[in-house]
C-alpha cells in the first residue's frame, strides 16, 4: 500500500508527536502521525506535573491529544516505521502494520487489512520516537517498574512521601537521587548495586566515595551488603534481599536507568546520534532542527530529561518550525516560477 505524500510525517504519537501534530494541523498542513503505541510512561498510574491535568492517566492524556489533533485533520497510522530514506522532494518511510493492519489508518486513507509494510511519503519528518529505559539487571526491577520501582522524584516522588525508599546505587547518580528523595521521606537507604558487572565477572560493589560526606550529612544509611534481588507482591516492592543474607523491608526502590533514544531512523538518514551525560540522543537546535536537512526531532528522542510537558512543548516548537520551513519553500518556489 502506498500512502500519498504528506507535508509532514511525525514518527511517534506520544506527547512530543501529538504536540507537533496539533501545531501543524492548526496550520492547515497535511500530517500523518505513525505510532507503534508504546509510550514510555505507559506503566505509570498517572502523569504528574502536567499543568491543568495533574495526575491524568497516560492513556487518557494521549487519547485527548489524539482527539484534539484529529479535530484539525491530522491522520493517524498505527504501526512501526522500519526504514526511512531520502526521496525526491522529501522522505520515504516503510511502516510495518500490526496484525493484518485492520483499522490501521484513522481519519485519513482507508485501512487495507494488509500486514505488508506500507510506504509513506512526506516532505518533512519529525522524529518523536522517545527513548528506551535500560533498567539495572536486578531481579524484580522490571516487574515493579513504573509502579514501585521508580526513577524520577518529580514523576512519582510525592506518591511515596514518608515511605521506606531504597536507592539502588550503580553510579554517581545515586547520591543525587538520595538528595532529592530525602526531601520527600526521611526513610531513605542506599542499596549498593554492582558496578562494572560484565558477563562472567563478579563486578565491583558500589561505594559512596566522594559522596560519603553528603550521605552522612543527610542521615542516609548504606545497606550492609549489595542487593541481590527485590521481593515484590505483584508490582509492589516489599523488600530488598542483600548479599549477606539479610532482608530490608521497603515500600519503593529508586533506580537510575540508562536513557537510550531511538536513533535508528535518524542514522538511516545519515545522522549521527550524540552521547549526552544522561544517555544517547539526537542532536538538534532549540527548535528541534537536526543536522540532517528536512528532519526535526522532539521530546525524549532529543532530550532524555524532558518530562511530559517539556516533550509536548518541544513538539509544538518543532511543528511551528517545520511549518515555517515549508511556507518558505513554497514561497521561494513561487518566486522562481514567476
Ligand atoms: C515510569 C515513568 C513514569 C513517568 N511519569 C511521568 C510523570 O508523572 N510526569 C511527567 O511529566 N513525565 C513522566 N515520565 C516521562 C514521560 O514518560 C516522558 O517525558 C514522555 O513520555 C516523553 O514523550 P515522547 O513523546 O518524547 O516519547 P514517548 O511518550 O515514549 O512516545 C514515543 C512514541 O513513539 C513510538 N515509536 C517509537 N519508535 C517508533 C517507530 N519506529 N515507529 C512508530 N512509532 C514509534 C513509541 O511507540 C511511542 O508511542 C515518566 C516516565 C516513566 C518511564
Amino acid at each position: 500500500m502506498n500512502i500519498a505524500p504528506y507535508d509532514v510525517a511525525i514518527i511517534g504519537g506520544g506527547p512530543a508527536g501529538l504536540g507537533a501534530a496539533i501545531a501543524l494541523g492548526r496550520s492547515r498542513r497535511t500530517v500523518l502521525v505513525i505510532d507503534a503505541g508504546q509510550p514510555r510512561n505507559a506503566p505509570a498510574d498517572g502523569a504528574h506535573n502536567v499543568l491543568g491535568l495533574e495526575g491524568i492517566t497516560p492513556g487518557e492524556l494521549l487519547a485527548r491529544g489524539h482527539a484534539e489533533a484529529s479535530t484539525y485533520g491530522v491522520t493517524f497510522l498505527g504501526g512501526a516505521v522500519r526504514t526511512a530514506a531520502h526521496d525526491e522532494g522529501g522522505f520515504r518511510l516503510t511502516v510495518e502494520l500490526p496484525d493484518g493492519g485492520a483499522g490501521a489508518v484513522v481519519g485519513g486513507s482507508p485501512a487495507t487489512g494488509d500486514s505488508r509494510p506500507t510506504t509513506v511519503r512526506a516532505r518533512r519528518l519529525i522524529l518523536a520516537t522517545g527513548l528506551v529505559d535500560v533498567l539495572p539487571d536486578v531481579q524484580g526491577v522490571r516487574e515493579g517498574w513504573g509502579h514501585s520501582v521508580l526513577h524520577c522524584p518529580y514523576c512519582h516522588g510525592w506518591e511515596v512521601r514518608d515511605q521506606r525508599i531504597g536507592i539502588l546505587a550503580g553510579d554517581a547518580r545515586a547520591a543525587h537521587q538520595a538528595l532529592l528523595f530525602h526531601q520527600l521521606s526521611d526513610r531513605v537507604t542506599i542499596l549498593p548495586g554492582w558496578n562494572s558487572q560484565e558477563k562472567g565477572t563478579p563486578g565491583v560493589a558500589w561505594e559512596a566515595g566522594d559522596d560519603d560526606a553528603l550521605l552522612k550529612a543527610l542521615g542516609v544509611p548504606v545497606a550492609s551488603a549489595p542487593v541481590t534481588a527485590l521481593c515484590l507482591d505483584g508490582a509492589r516492592v516489599r523488600a530488598a534481599l542483600l548479599a549477606d543474607g539479610s532482608r530490608l523491608e521497603l515500600d519503593a526502590v529508586v533506580v537510575a536507568p540508562s536513557f537510550v533514544a531511538r536513533t535508528e531512523l535518524y542514522e538511516q538518514l545519515g545522522g549521527d546520534a550524540e552521547e549526552q551525560p544522561m544517555g544517547r540522543a539526537i542532536p538538534a537546535d532549540p527548535m528541534g532542527r537536526t543536522p540532517v536537512p528536512g528532519v526535526w526531532v522532539a521530546g525524549n528522542a532529543q532530550n532524555p530529561m524532558a518530562m511530559v510537558s517539556a516533550s509536548s512543548a518541544s513538539g509544538v516548537q518543532a511543528g511551528a518550525a517545520v511549518n515555517a520551513d515549508l511556507a518558505l519553500e513554497d514561497a521561494e518556489r513561487r518566486i522562481h516560477t514567476r
